[in-house]
């Protein structure tokens, strides 16, 4: 399958190939339509397979630009994972004036009020951040429709459990969820069995 037979934007397929791809990547070739159609999707893939993008393209295709409101939300066990993404959204997503913004430990708290409260479609953060700005209800959650959790293995080794069920117990109930995790242990298993509804399941 090519990014052309994808369904995808116009502006989004300008983005893509002006970024340099001209052929989606195996998990860009399952797990893409799959997410656009709404399904709940497990995602078995190590970092260096085009997860990334996958992630990206997504979420730019499901976001809607003419709303201000964030529609998804990306959460990932590192600072430097989390504002990658965020950086492949924004250049993915230029010529259709994508806003997203990285919350992440480290930055100042004022940055990120600012930012939010000017209004983004996406944010990519680790989660003991984006759970510190949904408390504070500068991150508002009503209109986020799809959760993407990257590198799900790592985040709960890092002991980020606790905070990505505070997380997602402000999130929407229909919320869509796509999980992708490089292992699939227990505790894992336990939150897709939680989070997700017959979810389809990937191994790249
Ligand atoms: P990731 O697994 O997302 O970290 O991606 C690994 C590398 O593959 C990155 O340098 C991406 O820019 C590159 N990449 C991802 N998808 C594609 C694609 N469809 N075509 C060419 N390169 C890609």
């Amino acid at each position: 399958m090519s990014f052309d037979q994808m369904g995808l934007k116009d502006d989004l397929l300008r983005g893509i190939y002006n970024y340099g791809f001209e052929k989606p990547s195996a998990i860009q070739q399952r797990a893409v339509m799959p997410i656009i159609n709404g399904r709940d999707v497990i995602a078995q893939a190590q970092s260096g397979t085009g997860k990334t993008s996958m992630i990206a393209l997504t979420v730019c295709q499901v976001v809607d630009t003419a709303s201000r409101e964030v529609q998804a939300l990306i959460l990932s066990p590192t600072r430097e994972l989390a504002s990658q993404t965020e950086k492949v959204i924004r250049t993915i997503g230029d010529f259709m004036n994508i806003q997203a913004h990285a919350c992440i430990g480290g930055k100042s708290v004022g940055e990120d009020i600012r930012k939010l409260e000017h209004g983004v479609h996406v944010v990519s953060g680790t989660p003991g951040r984006v759970c510190d700005m949904i408390k504070r209800r500068t991150l508002r959650t009503r209109a986020i429709k799809l959760l993407i959790l990257d590198e799900s293995d790592e985040m709960l080794s890092r002991g980020f459990k606790d905070q990505i069920y505070d997380v997602y117990r402000h999130l929407p109930p229909e919320i869509q969820v796509c999980l992708i995790s490089a292992t699939l242990p227990h505790e894992i298993l336990e939150m897709t069995s939680k989070f997700m509804t017959d979810p389809i399941r990937i191994l790249v």
